[in-house]
């Protein structure tokens, strides 16, 4: 990954463990074939590969070799995808499992990565929320649904800073304002108009945080809300639990809460109480609530290295898919495929065979 001021490594770290708690913490990987869970991360860790710290917009604008080359469709997601596919060549990421298996990786990943495109937003909006008016949508009883649900998991981890603690949300918008400036500062130099939330000269962080947070994230986190509490209500071993994303959109108010004071020139002081009333409400979560102690390793590292991936995140995976993850998949000793699959049959789909 560029060492951009936003788009660099520290953030694809920061939205796969997103995605980890928002598949982990709500038990939905229960659900998830292992292929499924194995793409969803890997979706995650390739989302922004090769990111060059300028926008669609930029690209499409200065008809770079990138929007020629993808006819200015989504030409940053576009190409974030080749990055994985010609990776996953380089390493034979997928050589020891079978086609079809494959197949459905490589189908879940694109899905992923090219909804983030946020040019893409409203339209996935307008389907999910259509699809939940119907009583009897099941987001998990097909393949379609969960290529919908891991989509929605990732673009909301893609825009998580604003769910983290006010101290790790604000550290967040500096990288992201840098970077974004910095593309202002680009097309005032080229005599173009600076798009509103890239004008440093008149862009005021607090107002654009509200804004953000109101109409983008807070939906977004909603409609994945949504999304679990329709699973859970269909599924009748009770597996999977809504709460920790419930807990995001508590976070979602009190930031929110937080930027207006300052917009309104009043003291964010003295709000612990609200990290407390957070703190409960994790304690209520259990064994599920794994966004709150996440958050508080995410608050730790931030500042210095980030963490073993592996031993702090993966190693608290209680289904079997950490083992298939960890030791089967990407090793080139790889346990057969089909006899991982046989053993957790009796609780999950069967993958289409073509
Ligand atoms: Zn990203």
């Amino acid at each position: 990954m560029p060492n951009n001021p936003y788009h660099n490594s520290r953030h694809v770290t920061d939205v796969t463990q997103c995605m980890y708690t928002l598949l982990l913490a709500t038990k939905v990987a229960h659900r998830l074939e292992p292929i499924e869970l194995a793409a969803a991360f890997v979706g995650a860790i390739c989302h922004d590969l090769d990111h060059p710290g300028l926008s669609n917009t930029w690209q499409n604008n200065e008809q770079t070799e990138l929007a020629r080359k993808y006819d200015g469709e989504s030409p940053l997601e576009h190409h974030h995808l080749d990055e994985f596919v010609a990776l996953a060549a380089k390493y034979d990421l997928l050589g020891n499992i079978e086609p079809a298996q494959a197949a459905r990786f490589k189908e879940i990943v694109t899905e992923m990565i090219l909804a983030t495109d946020m040019a893409r937003h409203a339209k996935l909006m307008e389907k999910i929320t259509a699809s939940l008016t119907d009583k009897a949508f099941d987001p998990m009883h097909d393949e379609v649904g969960i290529n919908l649900l891991l989509a929605i998991a990732l673009k909301c981890s893609d825009i998580s800073n604003q769910v983290r603690p006010w101290t790790v949300a604000n550290r967040w918008n500096a990288v992201v304002y840098e970077e974004f400036y910095a593309e202002g500062d680009l097309d005032r130099a080229k005599g173009r108009a600076v798009a509103p939330l890239q004008d440093r000269t008149s862009n005021d962080v607090n107002k654009s945080s509200v804004g953000f947070i109101r109409f983008i994230v807070k939906p977004l986190f909603q409609i994945y809300a949504d999304i679990m509490k329709r699973c859970a209500d269909l599924d009748d071993r009770s597996m999977v639990d809504s709460r920790a994303v419930e807990e995001c959109l508590y976070i979602l108010d009190d930031n929110m809460q937080r930027y207006e004071n300052a917009l309104n020139g009043m003291d964010n002081e003295n709000t612990e109480a609200q990290f407390e009333t957070l703190d409960a409400l994790a304690d209520q979560v259990g064994d599920g609530g794994a966004a709150a102690p996440n958050c508080v390793e995410i608050n730790h590292w931030f500042g210095g290295s980030p963490p073993n991936f592996r031993t702090l995140y993966l190693g608290q995976i209680e289904v079997d898919s950490a083992d298939f993850w960890t030791n089967r998949l990407l090793s080139s000793s790889s346990r057969s495929t089909a006899e991982n699959l046989a053993s957790k049959r009796s609780h999950t789909r069967t993958l289409k065979s073509g």
